[in-house]
């Protein structure tokens, strides 16, 4: 059996405060992407290659820090347009928005993007057989093992081999889902969002730990405005839950973090954007 590298994969879904799901009227007054400068200092001080998975609307207000970002080995990919779920579009509307997106990445930033992923991993095989078959994408990202949440699609791999836990392969496409735990019964992402702004640093690095230990695969992602300095706004109409998930511990993130980054790197992790990633694992492939 071959013995894989530890490989743990960094991202950022590049989108406002105002493109979360369940806020339905979107104020664009105030930005929260200051995060994303503090995101790119962060990974540049730590020496992370990492994937920035954009949204194409912000592409006139991002497009020379992301150009800036490339050139210093951070690697672009999609994630839509407007965060619009996926699974909320019919396939010709998905397909529509797909076509958009990748043209206004490759006018703005002189380059076809290689991956996506769904806005609230909304996705389901149909949709990643247009990406892979239509748009001939190198990989997604947007697979989640999460029953809980009502808003992540189920994505079937059927006809991927999976190489390693989180990692399909099939042909030239990877599919890297984000790790979750079986807890009480149920899945838990332990990969980014809520839930790793949340719970308590000293729950989150146990229920890692216990992963990363048992696993040579671990990716995880987080928001521009998990990474800003300003102060979240109050929202009206979004209810108490939407409110606590949205504020609670939000300015705990960048110290969870550098936790974070030393753990994996303490624990023999190599960070590599996502095409890297997928280079390493299709090279395993052919091997086997
Ligand atoms: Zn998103």
């Amino acid at each position: 059996m071959t013995k894989h590298k530890k490989v743990a994969l960094l991202s950022m879904d590049v989108e406002d405060w105002y493109h979360l799901d369940y806020i339905k009227k979107k104020p664009s007054q105030l930005s929260m992407l200051d995060g994303f400068d503090h995101f790119i200092s962060f990974v540049d001080e730590h020496n992370i290659p990492t994937t920035l998975f954009i949204l194409t609307d912000l592409l006139p207000k991002l497009n020379s820090k992301l150009k800036n970002a490339m050139n210093n080995g951070h690697e672009l990919a999609l994630h839509g347009t407007s965060h619009k779920r996926p699974l909320k579009m019919t396939l010709s509307e998905f397909k529509n928005d797909c076509r958009k997106a990748i043209n206004v990445f490759n006018e703005n930033l002189s380059k076809i993007p290689l991956g996506y992923r769904a806005a609230c991993f909304s996705l389901d095989r149909q949709r990643l057989d247009i990406l892979k078959n239509n748009f001939h994408l190198s990989y997604d990202s947007s697979r989640m093992d999460f029953d809980l949440h009502p808003l992540y699609g189920s994505l079937n791999m059927n006809g991927f081999k999976r190489l390693t836990k989180c990692v399909y392969v099939k042909e030239e496409f990877s599919e890297f889902e984000l790790p979750s735990i079986k807890f009480f019964g149920g899945a838990l992402p332990i990969s980014g969002g809520g839930y790793l702004r949340i719970l308590p640093w000293f729950i989150m690095s146990f229920l890692i730990k216990r992963y990363i230990r048992k696993n040579s695969f671990f990716s995880i992602y987080i928001h521009p405005y998990e990474m800003s300095v300003k102060k979240p706004p109050s929202i009206n109409g979004i209810g108490i839950l939407n409110t606590f998930r949205f504020k609670y511990n939000i300015n705990k993130v960048p110290t969870k973090m550098k936790k974070l980054v030393s753990l994996l790197k303490k624990e023999g992790f190599e960070f590599m954007t996502h095409n890297q990633a997928q280079n390493y694992y299709h090279s395993i492939n052919k091997k086997l």
